[in-house]
């Protein structure tokens, strides 16, 4: 069962090709990762799933609807920019105001909190979080809607050892609860440690695609 079909899909930006014909699909209850260097056009294929910008060609399913369709959002969570909050709120108070918004339960802001551990830190301000509790503040967000499909843009990026231990245990623990994830990053390491299906990118093409117990020796592809 797929959740994401891409195929043929292209984005240029004037001469800048940044997708060149992307073939992708994403089933079921896996945690696909998208792997390829910076530039490799990672960032503006998952703005096309989630809707937030137009694919120049190509054909795009989500959820079997078409991306930023109201029905298609409602069941993806998305974590695409480092993720905006209010700085003297309190991560808690963030969360509230994104639940009132989405329309979703206050009791379900508590769960969100303790699966990515910031349940004891919740009512402290935003900006007295390290760069790993804010971006798990925003998978957290991402997951308010109790979301089938999570998309995640280089949820690691940045981070500390230590707060890329907590968001790869994080992003495990999503995936072993059957949640679909598509994330990308730039680290082979990574994937192989956290994702089951890994899609290679480079220069907007689809290099290859493998399941992760096939990927060793595949370093030389990876920048
Ligand atoms: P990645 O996420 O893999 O680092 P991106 O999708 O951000 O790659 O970028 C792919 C290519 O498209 C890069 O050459 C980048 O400079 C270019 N690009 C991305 N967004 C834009 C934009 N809004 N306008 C022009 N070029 C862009
Ligand atoms: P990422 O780190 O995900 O690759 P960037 O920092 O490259 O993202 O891009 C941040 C923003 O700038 C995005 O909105 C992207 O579309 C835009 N952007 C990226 N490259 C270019 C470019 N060459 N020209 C114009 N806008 C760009």
């Amino acid at each position: 069962d797929a959740l994401v079909e891409v195929s043929g899909l292209t984005k240029r930006y004037g001469e800048t090709v940044a997708v060149d014909g992307v073939d992708l699909t994403v089933l079921a209850g896996e945690v696909y990762g998208f792997l390829g260097p910076n530039g490799a056009g990672k960032t503006t294929t998952l703005r096309i799933l989630t809707g937030l910008i137009a694919p120049t060609s190509g054909r795009v399913r989500v959820l079997g609807g078409r991306p930023g369709e109201s029905a298609v959002l409602g069941r993806t969570g998305s974590m695409i920019e480092s993720p905006a909050f209010y700085p003297y709120l309190s991560g808690l108070d963030n969360l509230r105001l994104l639940a009132e918004y989405a329309g979703v339960e206050r009791r379900r802001i508590d769960e969100v909190l303790e699966l990515v551990d910031l349940a004891e830190r919740a009512k402290d301000r935003f900006s007295t979080y390290s760069l790993g509790m804010k971006q798990r503040l925003g998978v957290a967000a991402a997951l308010l809607k109790d979301p089938e499909l999570v998309i995640l843009d280089e949820p690691t990026n940045g981070l500390d050892p230590a707060g890329m231990r907590g968001m790869r245990r994080l992003i495990r623990e999503l995936g072993s609860g059957g949640r679909t994830v598509l994330l990308s990053s730039h680290l082979l390491g990574e994937v192989q440690q956290i994702c089951d299906r890994v899609g290679i990118i480079n220069a907007g093409r689809m290099v290859a695609e493998h399941n992760v117990d096939e990927l060793r020796g595949e370093q030389e592809l990876v920048v």
